[in-house]
């Protein structure tokens, strides 16, 4: 064999041996604010990252009011860094975009701009939101995603990026509300291995935890261990987490034995949950095992 065809064939034998499943797989997470994305799906996104595919965490907002004691450019600038951080830690890219927080609407332009980030992203599963949450921008997230899950496959739609030529899944992060319908807890993951590793990012996210966000105070500054402090500040929030991720697990029992069978199941402390939204690719159980290859280890 010529030493060129050796090249040629040692090129290409991981592509022919591995096929399609080398492919890694491409995620992208939304939040309303930098830093739900990584609340709801950091363990997850975590876990994904460790098995070498590509998750993006977008921010739909920047951020700017989300602060009790600052705001504006300032706070934008340093939410976007604490959001980069924190995306960081966990292995996966992050990016804010330049919508003032607080005022996301429902718009064309915005729709526009969301099918954007899913195609440039050429994402294989997309998370966010349901449009029955709390906060505007957390239910304008849900709206704009669910409009953009057809979207992203019109060719005449935002002509100026290439269409994803196959759906994504379209998935909802967990949230308490139950009006008109209560999540539905389709997909339960097992975070107990990424745990730290997300208290580790969420660290990072100073301006929320520590300082309070946009319903802080000098009083709750005063409660947490200080700026100095960073094992016993880790550790405050551990406590906070560890309340609401095995909570989660709770709440994810039924899927959680269904992904993961009985026996894996009892011992799982910390989960996060998604549910499939009837919009986009709707997965059979086996697709849902590729896209969560982690699902039942
Ligand atoms: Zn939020």
């Amino acid at each position: 064999m010529s030493r060129l065809l050796l090249a040629v064939v040692v090129l290409l034998l991981p592509t022919a041996v591995l096929g399609q499943e080398s492919k890694p797989l491409r995620i992208v997470v939304f939040g309303a604010h930098p830093d739900d994305a990584d609340y709801k799906a950091g363990g997850t996104a975590a876990l994904w990252a460790k098995a070498g595919h590509k998750v993006k965490l977008c921010s739909v907002t920047n951020g700017d009011i989300g602060h009790w004691q600052m705001a504006g450019g300032e706070l934008a600038q340093r939410r976007t860094a604490e959001a980069a951080a924190c995306a960081k830690t966990l292995g996966v890219e992050s990016q804010v975009l330049d919508i003032h927080d607080g005022e996301l609407l429902p718009t064309l332009e915005n729709r526009k701009l969301i099918t954007k980030v899913i195609r440039e992203w050429q994402a294989d599963v997309v998370i966010a939101h349901r449009r029955w949450d709390y906060h505007p921008d957390h239910r304008y997230v849900g709206v704009l995603v669910q409009d953009a899950a057809y979207m992203v496959t019109v060719p005449f739609f935002c002509p100026d990026v290439p269409i994803l030529t196959q759906n994504p899944v379209f998935l909802y992060s967990s949230d308490g509300f139950q009006k008109p319908y209560p999540f539905r807890p389709d997909i339960a993951v097992a975070v107990d291995e990424t745990f730290d590793q997300k208290i580790d990012a969420i660290h990072e996210l100073q301006s929320q935890h520590y300082e309070g966000g946009a319903n802080g105070s000098a009083e709750h500054v005063a409660k947490v261990p200080p700026a100095g402090d960073v094992q016993g500040r880790k550790a405050w929030l551990r406590q906070r987490w560890e309340a609401r991720q095995s909570s989660e697990a709770r709440k994810g029992k039924e899927a959680l034995v269904k992904w993961y069978g009985e026996d894996r199941a009892k011992n799982v402390k910390y989960a996060e949950l998604f549910e499939i939204c009837e919009y986009g690719k709707q997965p059979s159980d086996a697709e849902i095992r590729k896209l969560f290859p982690f699902l039942g280890k």
